[in-house]
C-alpha cells in the first residue's frame, strides 16, 4: 500500500517524507478497518437491560429513558415542568426539555445533547450521568435546571448530524438574523472537492480519488484553508456539508426561546452541550466560546481538567452560527446582568493526526454523497454508513469507558469551580 502511497506523492511532489508518513498511517488506519480493529456490525435491535445501558440504542430509547428519569429529579425542586416541541413534519419526534426551578432562581445549570442528532448517543449518556450523579447534590434552594434531551430529534432517530433540511444547526444561531450568502467564500474554492455531485461508491474505491484530490487542494489552497473553509460553515450549498441554513430552523427557534427565557430569569447560566467527533481520540475537550475572556490554560486550572480549547481557529477551528456564541451575544444585547458560561463537551473519535482528519472528511462526504446522489450498492451504503457511527459515536468499549470517565471529571471540575456543588 506505501508503494501506491509514494506514485501518488510523487505525481502531486509532496514534501516526500512527511507526506509518506501521512500516507502510511492513512492506509494502516484503513488496514485496521478491515481487519475489523475499527469497524461496527449493525447493533442487534433488543438488547436486554436497554433502558439500563448509559448509551442508548435508539432515539426512541433514549427519549423514554430521560422522560422516566425526569420523574425521579421533578420531586426534588420547589417547581417544575416538562415541556415538548414535536417537529412540524414529523410529528413522533420532539425536544423535550425539563425546568425544574428552586425558591430562589439565583444559578440555572443547563445540559443539551443531540444538535448534532448522532451525537445525542453520547450526549444522552451524559445528560443521564448528570441526573443521577450530579442533579442530586445541587443545592435546590438556589440551583435550577434545564435539561435539553434532543435538539435535533431527526438527525438523531436517523443517525445524522443534520437536520432533515441538510441544515447543521450549529452553525444556524446566527445572531442578528442575517444569513449571508457571501460568508466563507474559500468554501467555493473546494465545494466540487467537498461536494462531488454523483453517486457514492464503496469506500475502497472512493478512498485513492479522494487522497489524490485532498492532497492537491492541501498543497493550494493549503491544509489550514481547506479545515477551515470546510468547518466554518457556509449559507450558499444547500446539498453541500456544513450547511448552516437561510433562515432560522424550527429547532433553533425552539433553543433560542429557551436561552432568552433562562437569561431573563436567572443570574447566572451555565451549559454544557455535548458534541462527539473532533479530537483526541481518548481524551474529550471542554469547549469554552471564544467571547469568554479567561485564557484556556487559566480554565484548565480552574476546572481541574487537563484539556479545554476555544472555539476559534487556534485553539480549534472556527465556526460561523456557533449555538454557544449565540448565547454570549443574546446576554450582552439583552441581559447583561447575567453571567454566563455556556460551554460544550467534544469527545474526540477518530483522533486528530492528519490521516484522521482526512478520514473523517472522507466519510462525511460519503455520508453527505449518498443522501443526496444515492449509492452505487447496498453494501456500499452500509459501510459508509457504519463508519460514519463510529465517527460519532464509537463502539469500542475501551472508548465509551474513557468517554463516561471524562465526562464525569469535567461535571465535577465544572461545577465545583463555579461553586455549584
Ligand atoms: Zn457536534
Amino acid at each position: 500500500m506505501t508503494v501506491r502511497g509514494i506514485s501518488l506523492l510523487t505525481r502531486y511532489k509532496m514534501p516526500a517524507e512527511g507526506a509518506i508518513l501521512v500516507c502510511e498511517d492513512l492506509f494502516d488506519a484503513f488496514q485496521k478497518n478491515r481487519n475489523g480493529f475499527h469497524r461496527r456490525t449493525l447493533r442487534p435491535p433488543n438488547i436486554p437491560n436497554l433502558m439500563d445501558s448509559l448509551f442508548p440504542e435508539s432515539y426512541s430509547a433514549s427519549r423514554a429513558r430521560f422522560l422516566r428519569d425526569v420523574e425521579r429529579v421533578r420531586p426534588q425542586w420547589a417547581d417544575s415542568s416538562l415541556e415538548s416541541y414535536a417537529l412540524k413534519n414529523h410529528p413522533a419526534l420532539s425536544i423535550d426539555w425539563l425546568w425544574a426551578h428552586p425558591r430562589k432562581k439565583e444559578n440555572l445549570v443547563m445540559i443539551s445533547t443531540a444538535e448534532h442528532g448522532i451525537e445525542g448517543y453520547v450526549g444522552s449518556a451524559m445528560l443521564k450521568i448528570f441526573m443521577d450523579e450530579f442533579a442530586p447534590r445541587l443545592n435546590k434552594d438556589n440551583t435550577g435546571l434545564l435539561l435539553v434531551h434532543a435538539i435535533n430529534p431527526w438527525g438523531m432517530q436517523n443517525r445524522l448530524r443534520v437536520n432533515p433540511l441538510n441544515v447543521d444547526l450549529n452553525r444556524n444561531f446566527v445572531y442578528d438574523g442575517k444569513y449571508r450568502a457571501e460568508i466563507n467564500p474559500e468554501y467555493d474554492l473546494i465545494a466540487s472537492f467537498l461536494n462531488p455531485q454523483r453517486q457514492a461508491r464503496a469506500i475502497r474505491a472512493e478512498t485513492i480519488p479522494f487522497l489524490v484530490t485532498a492532497i492537491k487542494k492541501m498543497i493550494r489552497p493549503g491544509r489550514a484553508r481547506v479545515r477551515a473553509a470546510s468547518l466554518l460553515g457556509q449559507h450558499r450549498h444547500e446539498k453541500g456539508i456544513y450547511f448552516g441554513g437561510t433562515h432560522v430552523q424550527e429547532e433553533t427557534q425552539v433553543l433560542m426561546d429557551l436561552y432568552r427565557r433562562a437569561l431573563a430569569e436567572y443570574k447566572n447560566f451555565f451549559q454544557v452541550d455535548v458534541h462527539t467527533g473532533f479530537g483526541p481520540r481518548y481524551q474529550m475537550t471542554v469547549l469554552v466560546s471564544p467571547l469568554d475572556d479567561t485564557p484556556s490554560a487559566e480554565t484548565a486550572a480552574r476546572f481541574n481538567y487537563p484539556l479545554v480549547h476555544k472555539v476559534n481557529a487556534r485553539e480549534f477551528y472556527a465556526i460561523s452560527g456557533d449555538m454557544g456564541e449565540y448565547v454570549y451575544r443574546l446576554r450582552d444585547a439583552e441581559f447583561p446582568a447575567t453571567k454566563v458560561f455556556a460551554g460544550g463537551f467534544e469527545f474526540g473519535t477518530f483522533g486528530d493526526s492528519l490521516p484522521a482528519l482526512l478520514k473523517s472528511l472522507r466519510i462525511t462526504i460519503l455520508e453527505n454523497q449518498l443522501r443526496h446522489y444515492a449509492v452505487v450498492t447496498k453494501k456500499a451504503e452500509e459501510e459508509i454508513r457504519a463508519e460514519y457511527d463510529e465517527l460519532f459515536f464509537p463502539s469500542e468499549k475501551r472508548w465509551q469507558e474513557k468517554a463516561l470517565a471524562d465526562g464525569r471529571q469535567a461535571f465535577e471540575g465544572i461545577l465545583r469551580a463555579y461553586d455549584l456543588l
